[in-house]
């Protein structure tokens, strides 16, 4: 029976730990600041952003969110972010995806300063991601995948780890962390064109799924002893529960953990890890602003 690789626990640990930089950082007179700016009112990406701020708040960093009408323009919403760029008390800006329809999202996330762009989104940021240059932003969620998998003590070096799904926010990032010297993997990223998927996740030693599809990977898919990362959060009906819904993953939870040697559950798993690093990531723009302006940036 697979051991379950709890996200919620090791964050408390990562988050105990960050609080002691931040209170050391404090001392030094400077307060580690989130700024998140939400455009509308979808519920999920609320719900997303509070969780967001509260988290900061807990750890003693400067949690800030606002909140823009739905139709706010392009203009507009430059020109919060511009003021937030120039903000010294901001160290970290996220602006919640999705956006409105009206709104160019490469644009947006463009115009963040990428010595602030704590999501890791920026094209600079993904350049340096790529390079291994210890000063980018790593997207939040493959970065918390290679922390989990480094506290819980499984290798990666020469193991075959299949990805399914190649987005620039989990796949491509995680495939470049995964091949790089020190974790030494090699890895198979496939995706929707991808012929008879089950003959390549059946080779993996790690099998990371981030697709968004309940069930995608069923007990056949994969070989004995496999570790799995389910990225995938699916909404189902669940009458029982009471918002009316739960979250599952891309993968048939229960009738892989008899075959697998650790498994990510859903919720539990990735969910909190994202969020954990975006609070190391804000604490390292901190780090880096009290350093001074970064040549390359
Ligand atoms: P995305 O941008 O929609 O990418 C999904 C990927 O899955 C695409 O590359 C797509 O291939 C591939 N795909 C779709 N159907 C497939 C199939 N049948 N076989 C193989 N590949 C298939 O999604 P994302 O942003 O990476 O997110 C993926 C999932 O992770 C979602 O459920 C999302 O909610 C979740 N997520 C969770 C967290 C967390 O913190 N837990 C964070 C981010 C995302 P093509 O490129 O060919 O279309």
């Amino acid at each position: 029976m697979a051991r379950t690789l709890d996200g919620t626990e090791i964050s408390r640990v990562m988050r105990a730990e960050m609080a002691q930089d931040v209170a050391a950082l404090q001392a030094a007179g400077v307060t580690p600041g989130l700024s998140v700016v939400l455009v509308g009112n979808n519920p999920a990406s609320q719900a997303y952003v509070a969780s967001k701020t509260r988290a900061c708040e807990a750890l003693g960093m400067r949690g800030q969110t606002l909140t823009l009408p739905e139709d706010v323009s392009k203009e507009e919403l430059f020109a919060v972010i511009d003021r937030l760029n120039a903000d010294p008390a901001v160290h970290g800006i996220l602006v919640q995806l999705p956006l409105p329809a009206h709104l160019p999202y490469k644009a947006v996330l463009e115009h963040i300063h990428p010595a602030k762009d704590v999501d890791g989104f920026h094209p600079m940021n993904a350049g340096l991601a790529f390079v291994g240059d210890p000063r980018a932003f790593v997207p939040c969620t493959p970065a918390g995948i290679m922390e989990m998998l480094r506290r819980e003590d499984i290798p990666t070096r020469g193991k075959h780890v299949v990805i399914v799904g190649r987005s620039l926010i989990v796949s491509k990032p995680l495939a470049s962390l995964l091949m790089a010297p020190g974790p030494d993997a090699t890895v198979t990223l496939t995706h929707r064109h991808t012929p008879d998927l089950a003959s390549f996740t059946r080779q993996a030693d790690i099998l990371i799924v981030a697709v968004g599809k309940q069930n995608l990977i069923t007990a056949d898919m994969v070989k004995p002893g496999v570790v799995v990362i389910d990225v995938g959060q699916n909404r189902v009906s669940d009458a029982s529960s009471p918002r009316g819904y739960r979250m599952v993953g891309d993968v048939d939870f229960d009738a892989i953990q008899p075959i697998a040697s650790a498994i990510t559950p859903v919720p539990g798993g990735v969910g909190p890890m994202t969020i954990t690093m975006l609070l190391a990531n804000t604490l390292q723009a901190a780090r880096q602003a009290r350093q001074g302006p970064l040549p390359l940036l």
